[in-house]
C-alpha cells in the first residue's frame, strides 16, 4: 500500500478521499497539484479541502470523466468556495497548468433535496488531454439552470505568474521573453477583469 506524504506545505495525501488505492506516480500527480492550486488557496482563504479525486468519496468508487484523469474537487471554507474561485482565475491560471477551472453550485433535486454541495472543480491541463484531446485553459461558471459561461479562456503559450507558487515557482512563459509576457499578461488580466462581472446577477 502507498505510504501517507506531504505534498506541499501543509496537504498530505491522507486528505485526498481513497487515497490509499493512489498509485506512487498518482501520488506525485497529487502533490503538483497541491503545490500549484491547493496550498495556494489554503495559504489565501483558510480551510480548503480536497472533497473528491479519482474516487468517490462514498465507498471510494472509481470516477469517470476527467477526474479518471486526475481532475479535483475543492471546497473552501466559510462560504469562500465562489470567492477562491474568481481568485484563482487570475491568481492560478496564468501559470498554465490548470486546464478547466469550474465552478458548480450547489444543486437540488425536484423534491429539494440536495444533491451536490458547491466546489470548485480543477482539471489539470493533462488530465483534459488524457480525457478528451482538448488542452484549452477555460475557467467556466456553471449558471443555475445548467448552463456554462466562459469566464476566460486563456491562449496557451501567452501566460506569466507572478504568483509564487509553494513549493514551485513559476517564473514565465514559454518561448516569450520576459518582459514580452508580462506585456501580455497585463493585456489578458485587464480583459479578464472584464469578464468578473457575472452576467446574470
Ligand atoms: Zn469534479
Amino acid at each position: 500500500m502507498i505510504a501517507d506524504r506531504q505534498l506541499s506545505r501543509d496537504f498530505w495525501l491522507h486528505e485526498i478521499p481513497c487515497w490509499e488505492l493512489y498509485t506512487e506516480a498518482q501520488a506525485d500527480e497529487a502533490a503538483e497539484f497541491a503545490a500549484r492550486v491547493a496550498q495556494p488557496i489554503r495559504h489565501q482563504f483558510g480551510r480548503t479541502d480536497i472533497t473528491s479525486g479519482r474516487y468517490w468519496a462514498a465507498g471510494c468508487v472509481p470516477r469517470t470523466g476527467s477526474h479518471a484523469f486526475g481532475a479535483m474537487d475543492l471546497v473552501v471554507s466559510g462560504g469562500r468556495t465562489k470567492e477562491a474561485w474568481k481568485w484563482g482565475a487570475t491568481a492560478l491560471m496564468p501559470s498554465g497548468y490548470i486546464g478547466r477551472w469550474i465552478y458548480e453550485p450547489t444543486r437540488y433535486d425536484e423534491t429539494g433535496r440536495k444533491i451536490q454541495g458547491e466546489h470548485i472543480h480543477v482539471a489539470p491541463r493533462e488530465a483534459m488531454l488524457a480525457y478528451n484531446g482538448d488542452g484549452r485553459i477555460q475557467a467556466l461558471e456553471e449558471l443555475e439552470d445548467g448552463s456554462t459561461y466562459v469566464f476566460l479562456d486563456w491562449v496557451g503559450g501567452t501566460q506569466a505568474n507572478p504568483y509564487e507558487l509553494d513549493p514551485l515557482v513559476v517564473t514565465a512563459s514559454r518561448g516569450l521573453p520576459w518582459w514580452g509576457a508580462l506585456g501580455i499578461l497585463a493585456a489578458v488580466v485587464a480583459a479578464g477583469a472584464g469578464g468578473l462581472r457575472l452576467r446574470h446577477s
